[in-house]
């Protein structure tokens, strides 16, 4: 194919021109441009033609997209915009947005560092690190990858090419954007994109089943597990046996016999020390439930598409895990996995000996630690807004030493004190944390404190 010149003007279906402006990086599929259209800037993928199989039914799949719009109003999404007129060869493209400042890819979360390029010419590239500003802002990042994927799939359309280099993530919020759309398609449809190697699941790639729903589901735990162990699941001593990674050993170890290299019950492919000493480092470090996901996700969900992890199951326990950080007040902050356990719901903080109390609501555990925090998804029925905050464990100012929850919700909550007394606790109000109390946030959203 011919590629596109900077100062070309290519036609858009909508209507008027984009003025090509600069290249801004180029992979399998085609390349991306800087354009100019109707006075604002978009990022123009130009498809190389002859590597697409059928041109004409992948320009339709791109055209309903861009009508149908993105998922829950696309905030999430850098999704498919305009697309162009085809050229005499039948060449074209779609604009999106583009990528946003502040963002960093997947890819570059994943290796620890990017490369920038150096302000004067001929001066070396820069070396940046690249991570997340704390463990609560990855898992939001984590949460908010899984929602996007669960509005997608509820809008009836699969993503059929998940990979690391399909997220732009902002490491100080956790802000998820979703790229590379236009291989979206409605479920059950697919117009010739198989995957990428590593995240493609087992019945892929023996080519018995193109990407759908739950194909996605198994790149979706890939995707996770990559954020939370920095490795790859179905990578240890087996494969590393292979010295060459040829296209049949990828078939072998990735779709014939994959195994998870935490496998309960097959040890043929751990993790190799000096090889995934992150994987070996962090799988320690994680909750059992949060393995045990995982564990499920690699070995029978490896063979049984229907038994994957649903995105709204993986929200609740990603919203759990993100409860489960304790940052004691003497600074230890970790997993409440790593604290030792006092009795059933006491947690004693390993550093400094503090009892940490915990709190049931809904299906959920909250570690009453002083600076804890409560969010709307507890609070509140129905609510899965897991970043506004509805309470804080705090120190009465009065009886130093003792402990309670303040009410920010802008709700009134009714509060049952173990002496059977009913007690209503405005907003700036504060309920002790006391064991068997028992709180209703919100229409029968209750909660029970155990010590
Ligand atoms: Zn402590």
């Amino acid at each position: 194919m011919r590629e596109l010149k900077i100062r070309e003007r290519i036609e858009i279906e909508a209507g008027g021109e984009a003025l090509v402006e600069k290249e801004l990086g180029r992979g399998g599929q085609g390349i991306v441009y800087q354009v100019r259209y109707r006075g604002r800037e978009y990022a123009l993928k130009w498809y190389f033609i002859s590597r697409i199989r059928n041109p004409e039914s992948f320009r339709n799949n791109l055209r309903r997209n861009i009508e149908d719009g993105a998922p829950e109003g696309g905030k999430q999404f850098i999704w498919p915009l305009f697309l162009t007129k085809q050229k005499e060869n039948g060449a074209f493209g779609y604009l999106m947005q583009l990528a946003p400042r502040g963002y960093d890819s997947f890819t570059d979360i994943y290796n620890g560092y990017k490369w920038e390029k150096p302000a004067v010419k001929g001066q070396p590239a820069r070396k940046h690190k690249v991570k997340f500003a704390s463990l609560d802002v990855m898992l939001t990042a984590a949460i908010n990858i899984v929602k996007a994927f669960r509005a997608l799939h509820l809008s009836g359309k699969s993503y059929q090419d998940l990979n690391d280099g399909g997220f732009f993530i902002d490491t100080q919020t956790g802000d998820v954007l979703v790229c590379d759309c236009d291989n979206v398609a409605p479920d059950g449809q697919n117009f010739g994109i198989g995957g990428m190697p590593g995240f493609m699941a087992p019945e892929v790639v023996r080519g018995l089943a193109m990407p759908n729903v739950l194909t996605d589901r198994y790149s979706l735990a890939v995707v996770l597990f990559k954020l939370f162990f920095r490795g790859d699941p179905l990578e240890g001593s087996k494969v590393l046996k292979c010295v060459v990674m040829t296209e049949e050993n990828d078939l072998i170890h990735y779709g014939k016999d994959p195994v998870f290299v935490y496998d309960p019950n097959n040890a043929s492919n751990r993790p190799v020390k000096g090889v995934h000493d992150n994987v070996i480092r962090l799988w320690q470090i994680y909750p059992d439930f949060i393995r045990q996901a995982f564990t499920m996700s690699f070995t029978y969900g490896i063979k049984e598409p229907n038994a994957r992890i649903i995105e709204k199951n993986w929200v609740k326990m990603l919203i759990q895990l993100k409860l489960d950080i304790i940052h004691c007040s003497c600074g230890k902050t970790a997993f409440s996995s790593v604290f030792a356990s006092q009795n059933d719901h006491t947690l004693v903080c390993p550093n400094c000996g503090t009892a940490i109390y915990t709190m049931g609501v809904k299906d959920y555990e909250v570690h009453l630690y002083p600076g804890a925090r409560l969010f709307d998804c507890l609070t509140r029925k129905g609510s899965e807004d897991f970043l506004t905050v509805t309470g804080t464990v705090v120190e009465n100012r009065i009886k130093k030493g003792l402990f309670g929850i303040k009410n920010q919700s802008g709700q009134t909550w009714k509060v049952l004190f173990p002496d059977n007394s009913l007690r209503e606790v405005g907003p700036g109000g504060g309920v002790p944390i006391w064991k068997g109390l028992k709180i209703d946030f919100d229409d029968k959203v209750k909660a029970e404190i155990l010590l």
